[in-house]
């Protein structure tokens, strides 16, 4: 198990560098070169392990690929220039044609389609499976190549018993591969109960202010040289040295920012719950399943406003919170399940694993916890006045027109 004192010692410490540089130096440079004939050919035949090209291998991406592996106790990392590249080449690497996936229900929107579109045209099939039943789990993972989980998931944030997960998948020798971008590195930790690959955004809480759109998977020795080898050579998706480095700064306050955006959500949610305009707080701390496995929660949850609410002038009259997608950053941000489930690129999760209309995601920042639940209560406010009724009924005669 990887203590946090161990954590956070790789979180913001390192060796000095070169010059006796505090901060891991950026290598922006596509090619290295060799000193002599021999030098190159020990490497092409695999005696040394020199850098040859930075879009498979580059020292600051390195950097950050230790401090990832050694953050998840995995023995190897890779990193990706978004997460979708670290799902989808490592999903690549380890399936052929014929092949069986299993996915959890609700998983991350761009994963569900990668599955439903790409995985297709290569007659890999994928069934989805309610991870909370362990009985059906067990008759859907015979034959089953890879099971892709998340946990907690996507949009309703349900928590799964991952290591009671594992030990099923064992026994039928498939592959486990979660999404952790929820709970970071620091609030769970899969491959310690028994899951053989972690992906995370890094998009998200690891860079933690929203500039950059990145990703990693983290396993075994041998599983990450299979997709080194396959994937992430000759799919491309490597990421940038500049942007790796804008994570291991993110990175520095990772424990910190956490544990502020955990503190906020807390404290709003707590003047929430009673809320009769609230019919539904999706949240791990609020479900009556939460699996040990998870030790934190974080700032992003979903709720499901009462029948009646006007989504639209919920959203509209909120001036902190802010309309888009993503989170993980310093901004407040919300996403309502109207507008998302409308997406017209394909296979939609909300809408195929049904999510209530009336659901509105909130990523929790940091301007500040009360001026956060204020917006939230004027968002209420104009969500069941009965002006804005009447104004969104007159917009939808309008647009009927
Ligand atoms: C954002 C996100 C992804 C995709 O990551 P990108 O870096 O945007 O490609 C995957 N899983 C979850 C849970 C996410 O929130």
């Amino acid at each position: 198990m990887v203590g946090i004192d161990k954590k956070r010692q790789v979180l913001t410490q390192d060796e000095a560098f070169e010059y006796g540089s505090i901060v891991p130096p950026i290598y922006q440079t596509s090619t290295f070169t060799f000193a002599n004939y021999d030098s190159l050919e020990d490497r092409y035949s695999g005696k040394s392990n020199a850098d040859i090209y930075s879009r498979t291998e580059n020292p600051t991406s390195r950097i950050l690929e230790d401090k990832l592996a050694q953050l998840e106790g995995g023995e190897a990392a890779a990193v990706f220039g978004s997460g979708m590249a670290a799902i989808s080449s490592t999903v690549l690497a380890l399936v052929k044609s014929g092949d069986k996936v299993i996915s959890v229900q609700h998983a991350y929107s761009d994963a569900y389609r990668l599955f439903e579109v790409l995985l297709k045209q290569f007659n890999i099939s994928v069934e989805y499976v309610d991870c909370s039943d362990l009985e059906a789990l067990d008759i859907a993972l015979s034959g089953a190549k890879l099971l892709f989980l998340e946990s907690p998931s996507s949009f309703t944030f349900e928590t799964h018993d991952i290591r009671a997960v594992a030990q099923l998948a064992k026994k039928y020798k498939t592959i486990t591969l979660i999404d952790n971008s929820f709970a970071t590195p620091l609030y769970q930790n899969p491959i310690e109960h028994g899951i053989d690959l972690v992906v995370h955004s890094l998009s998200k809480y690891l860079s933690g202010h929203s500039d950059v759109v990145a990703g990693c998977t983290i396993g075994s020795e041998q599983l990450i040289k299979k997709i080194r080898d396959t994937s992430l050579s000759l799919l491309g998706g490597k990421l940038s040295a500049m942007e790796s480095s804008l994570i291991l700064r993110g990175m520095r306050t990772l424990e910190l920012r956490l544990k502020a955006h955990s503190d906020a959500a807390d404290y709003i949610l707590t003047h929430l719950e009673k809320d009769h305009r609230i019919t539904q707080i999706n949240f791990p701390g609020y479900s009556s399943t939460i699996h040990d496995s998870l030790t934190g929660t974080g700032g992003l949850f979903s709720i499901q406003l009462a029948e009646g609410a006007n989504i639209k002038a919920f959203c509209d009259a909120m001036t902190i919170f802010r309309l888009g997608v993503s989170w993980g950053g310093y901004e407040s941000l919300m996403l309502p399940v109207e507008v998302a489930g409308r997406i017209d690129s394909g296979p939609n999760a909300i809408n195929d694993f049904g999510v209530h209309r009336n659901t509105v995601r909130l990523f929790v920042g940091l301007e500040g916890n009360d001026l956060l639940l204020q917006d939230i209560l004027s968002g209420l406010e104009a969500a069941f006045s009965s002006d804005q009724q009447q104004i969104s009924d007159l917009d939808n005669v309008a647009v009927n027109n």
